[in-house]
């Protein structure tokens, strides 16, 4: 048997890149799989390759619309047992100039939406004693780097929900654990591969080995490489873990 059938999973920003590898593994896996994300074509676009994957467009910075998906999601296919908190962005530039606009919209899609994407679920997963809780986060939430400041503040705030929340919900059955990306092959890493050989003068491919260089395996990680790690996380023989931040990232960090 599938190890995740009868489990309802939400995956928000599934519509692409590591969202949606995430949602392709958990339905394999055996799990019914609702993915949200701000544009519908994408999500309708991953939910056509399997049965089991429903597209529900909402916004992760807007709580009403949030518990709107909730309703709907839940009503449909049964209260969630898994949430994977994916959805986020970054935009890169110096500390110094970034905007109070930039500031606020990276910390509500990165920190505040991975915060109205679970809230909703906890009060089920307890009464269930049952619940399992990623947050997609980066190697940015657990180390510095330059020109992202508002993006690591955000990553880092992740890392640190994640742990007031497993400390929260440890007895109740629920795990809540953290993945941390490296420079992931998706179209997140396009933009900044573009934002970078604008703004050095260098080509793209330069640009990209750049970036790769900083994986010390000197390549990108997949998606695959994280879906894996999550769908593991979401599993029953991992009941014991709850509160890591697992680094994949060739090693970036210790
Ligand atoms: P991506 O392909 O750009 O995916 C981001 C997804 O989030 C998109 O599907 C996007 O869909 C959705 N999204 C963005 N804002 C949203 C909002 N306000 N409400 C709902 N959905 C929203 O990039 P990705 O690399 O897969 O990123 C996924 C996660 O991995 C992010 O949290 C990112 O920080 C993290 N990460 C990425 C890397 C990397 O190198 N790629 C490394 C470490 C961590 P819509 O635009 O349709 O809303």
């Amino acid at each position: 048997m599938a190890t995740l059938s009868g489990h309802h999973a939400l995956v928000t920003g599934g519509g692409s890149g590591i969202g949606a590898a995430v949602a392709l593994t958990l339905a394999q896996a055996g799990a019914t799989v609702t993915i949200c994300g701000r544009r519908r074509e994408p999500l309708e676009a991953i939910a056509a390759q399997h049965s089991d994957i429903h597209a529900e467009p909402a916004d992760v910075t807007d709580r009403d619309a949030m518990l709107r998906l909730y309703k709907q999601a839940e009503t449909a296919r049964g209260r969630f047992a898994i949430v994977v908190a994916n959805a986020g962005g970054a935009r890169s530039g110096p500390a110094e100039k970034v905007s109070p606009l930039l500031w606020n919209e990276t910390l509500a899609v990165n920190l505040s939406g991975a915060f109205f994407s679970v809230q909703p679920a906890l009060a089920g997963m307890r009464e269930r004693g049952f619940g399992r809780i990623v947050f997609i986060a980066s190697t940015a939430g657990l180390k510095g780097a330059a020109y992202v400041a508002p993006y690591v503040a955000a990553k880092h705030g992740v890392i640190g929900l994640m742990r007031a929340l497993a400390a929260e919900t440890a007895k109740h059955g629920i795990t809540v654990n953290a993945v941390c990306p490296g420079y992931t092959e998706t179209p997140m890493l396009d933009r900044a591969v573009e934002r970078i050989a604008a703004t050095t003068k260098r080509d793209a491919a330069e640009a990209r080995a750049a970036l790769a260089a900083k994986n010390p395996q000197r390549r990108f990680i997949t998606p695959a490489e994280v879906a894996s790690a999550v769908s593991w996380l979401c599993g029953e023989d991992t009941a014991g873990i709850t509160g890591q931040a697992i680094a994949i990232s060739g090693g970036e960090t210790w």
